[in-house]
């Protein structure tokens, strides 16, 4: 008996090792077709590793890691998060550039963006990336109890040097609207940073190629900006980009229908208010996020949707 019983403890071991070694090629091999492009990455970023805001790498702060996504959410979340999206909405906060420029309320100040995002934390806000937010919306997702969305339009390159190690130390991701025209050019994020934000769950998003007002120019310019700028960024992060925001908030219905043509799910405005499924996907509400704002006043615009 004891033979038998030792014979089937080896057995069991030679199981686990073969089936743990299979597990580990088939986990190597499928980041490698998924990330084709991302070789490299995560090797010699300034800052990833640096400043008091590094975490330990690896660590994916977009994932729910209690999470199993093989099974289907829970039915009492789905409604939750329907009512959320329906009654109450999510907000979605615009920036643009994370630095001290005097008279510039573009440029937040990192120590007050800082405060911004303790503020979210310390009050149980989770940030939640626009795929997450149009799952929600459109395709029976879940969110959590307290979500908001983080965005940055044009590009800046404050937002990898400044902006990513104080998200990474709150455990937050946030989306780019990058204008591709500007990548690799002064002050603005080079493909190296987009590469790595990416890797740590970052979304880089449609702002067109060179931010022109997208009603004033013909329908053929205005499908090339939309679609190159799409093409581009696809191809250099080897991702698929799904949302836009219009450059100085400006569309119309021509603007909508070329965002839809060229292959995209959903845009986002600069109009005031909350994203809520009241509205339709192409006229995403968002929260102005601005350089002389109190405390107080981000506070209110992230707890009242009707600030
Ligand atoms: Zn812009």
């Amino acid at each position: 008996m004891r033979a038998v019983k030792n014979i089937g403890k080896l057995f069991i071991c030679l199981f686990l090792i073969v089936g743990l070694g299979v597990a580990a090629v088939g986990c190597s091999k499928n980041e490698q077709q998924s990330a084709p492009n991302q070789a490299g990455q995560g090797t010699g970023e300034p800052g990833q590793n640096s400043g008091p805001g590094s975490e330990p790498s690896g660590a994916d702060p977009g994932t729910d890691p209690g999470a199993d996504p093989a099974l289907p959410p829970d039915p009492a979340d789905v409604s939750r998060t329907a009512a959320l999206l329906r009654d109450r909405g999510i907000p979605v906060l615009y920036y643009h550039s994370v630095m001290i420029e005097e008279g510039n309320e573009l440029r937040m100040p990192p120590e007050k963006f800082d405060q911004q995002m303790a503020f979210l934390r310390d009050n149980g806000y989770e940030s939640v990336s626009l795929a997450q937010l149009y799952a929600a919306a459109y395709e029976g997702g879940v969110l959590p109890e307290k979500p908001f969305v983080i965005t940055f339009d044009d590009g800046y390159e404050d937002n990898y040097t400044n902006a990513f190690p104080i998200l990474k130390k709150h455990g937050f991701t946030a989306a780019v609207f990058m204008i591709t025209a500007y990548i690799d050019g002064g002050g603005f994020l080079s493909w190296e940073q987009l590469r790595a934000l990416t890797a740590a769950g970052w979304e880089i998003e449609n702002h067109t190629v060179n931010h022109l007002d997208l009603t004033t120019i013909d329908e053929a310019a205005l499908l090339a900006e939309l679609r190159f700028a799409k093409e581009q960024l696809e191809a250099g992060l080897g991702t698929t980009v799904r949302f836009v925001a219009y450059p100085y908030g400006v569309f119309n219905a021509g603007v909508i229908q070329a965002v839809r043509d060229t292959g995209h799910q959903m845009a986002l405005t600069t109009l005031r208010g909350w994203m809520s499924t009241q509205d339709d996907p192409w006229h995403v509400k968002r929260v102005y996020c601005y350089a002389t704002m109190s405390l107080d006043e981000f506070a209110r615009r992230v707890q009242n949707p009707n600030y």
